[in-house]
């Protein structure tokens, strides 16, 4: 996400490296780069201008602490300045009234649908929400199927009247079934089509007219960039959405429609969608986009996504195991799985402060846990649970049973030992700390 702008600020802030003070001169240089890097991010050259303008004013106001050197204040102005473009706070869903009615908005192809089910499992999972998906799309019943289907994934219903081609009767009549069957939130996946057109915003502007929605999001394809926000000032001035979801933040996005949307259409951005898994849905969050851009990771959200995947009894279930030096390798497969629920597993490293580079080059897959996977498929009940049972004619088998090479399966063995030698010294100084422990 956004790689090459965050590179391109990284090298502007270089040039402060070094320097002892702020001056005219390296301040007007460094901001010059950061114009240059915004504007070949698709941000239109004002935004850009005006962006710069303040950041080289607070930078030139700033008194220059012994303790942060020039590059780490432009750095700290420059991310308050990002966030604040992009509406500073985050901005909660309108969720109060019941049922609340939401209508999703965009162009055909914009991640619509696929958003649709994932706010349905969001609203389910974190808000405790009964939500009822609205397949409102009239010209492609394909629609109806993908919305029937995602919702069977993640257990959440789905209207739709394949014969109806009356869009606000639908709507309506998804929410008197909303009503008595005692859902608190419906969900109405409106038609797109390629390009505004007038049917298509006449259609939308009369379900809204009709349900009087509570909230209107807006779904846009980020890796259009300033098409996305054209599109976007032709749809609020039509229907005066009332926040935008950003999709496909985990493709080629240079970031302009992130960073613009919310100056131009001044509407808050509150989700962003990464990918197809239907439970990696992010709450749009100004500070911390500012902290990835600027390459400076996002640990809160880690934790978040973390937090939400691992249950605490299972934590502890593990924790137990560890401390007892019985962690196997039916726990180990079990640690791959949680890690893979939390999502596409580059998007996860460049989370953490620092790693983004590096690893941009790294053709990491979901697929890299596959091996390892498949090694300890191979093994038998027995061998999983109890580790020292495998000797090498067990490893030769569970190397064919892999399909792998005996080498991978003696590296993967290796690994997973001195893993298990780490935990039970790690046991054993956690145990010495504590007999070192005054007591009372
Ligand atoms: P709709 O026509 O607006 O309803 O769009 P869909 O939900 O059908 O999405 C269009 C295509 O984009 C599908 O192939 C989706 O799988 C894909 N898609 C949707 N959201 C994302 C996302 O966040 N990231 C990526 N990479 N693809 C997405």
């Amino acid at each position: 996400m956004f790689e090459s702008l965050s590179e391109r600020l990284e090298s502007a802030f270089k040039q402060l490296k070094g320097e002892g003070r702020i001056s005219e001169i390296n301040v007007a240089s460094t901001v010059k780069e950061i114009r240059r890097a915004l504007v070949d991010a698709d941000v239109n050259y004002k935004i850009a201008k005006d962006l710069t303008d303040k950041i080289r004013e607070k930078a030139l106001g700033e008194k220059v602490l012994t303790a942060i050197s020039p590059g780490q204040l432009m750095v700290k102005i420059t991310k308050d300045e990002l966030a604040e473009l992009m509406g500073g706070t985050e901005a909660e869903l309108e969720l109060k009234a019941n049922p609340t009615v939401i209508l999703i908005a965009g162009l055909q192809g914009s991640g619509k649908t696929t958003f649709s089910g994932k706010l349905a499992n969001f609203l389910k999972t974190k808000k405790n929400k009964k939500p009822l998906l609205v397949a409102a799309d009239i010209y492609r019943p394909a629609a109806i199927d993908q919305l029937k289907v995602l919702g069977e994934q993640i257990g959440v219903e789905v209207y739709s009247e394949p014969e109806n081609k009356n869009a606000v009767q639908i709507a309506e009549n998804a929410i008197k079934q909303a009503k008595a069957n005692g859902n608190t939130v419906v969900i109405i996946d409106t038609a797109g089509r390629l390009a505004v057109d007038e049917v298509m915003m006449a259609e939308v502007a009369n379900v809204k007219a009709a349900v009087k929605p509570n909230e209107i999001l807006f779904v846009v394809d980020s890796m259009t960039g300033q098409d996305a926000v054209n599109t976007a000032k032709t749809f609020n001035d039509r229907l005066d959405f009332s926040g935008v979801v950003l999709t496909k933040l985990d493709g080629d996005t240079r970031g302009g429609a992130a960073l613009t949307i919310r100056y131009t259409v001044d509407k808050p951005i509150k989700f962003v969608s990464m990918g197809e898994k239907l439970d990696t849905l992010d709450v749009f969050y100004p500070e911390r986009m500012a902290q990835r851009i600027l390459g400076m990771g996002d640990i809160t959200t880690l934790v978040e996504r973390a937090q939400a995947q691992f249950n605490e009894e299972q934590a502890k279930k593990l924790e137990k195991k560890i401390r007892q030096n019985q962690f196997d390798f039916d726990d180990f497969r079990e640690q791959l799985q949680q890690i893979k629920k939390m999502g596409n597993l580059k998007d996860l490293m460049a989370m953490i402060p620092g790693v983004g580079k590096a690893i941009k080059d790294l053709d990491i897959s979901d697929d890299a846990f596959k091996g390892i996977e498949a090694i300890i498929s191979s093994m038998t009940p027995a061998e999983r649970s109890n580790p020292d049972l495998i000797d090498g004619s067990r490893r030769k088998r569970i190397a064919k049973g892999a399909g792998k090479d005996i080498q991978d399966v003696n590296q993967f063995m290796k690994q997973f030992e001195q893993m298990r030698q780490m935990m039970k010294s790690m046991n054993k100084l956690g145990g010495k700390g504590m007999r070192g422990m005054p007591m009372r």
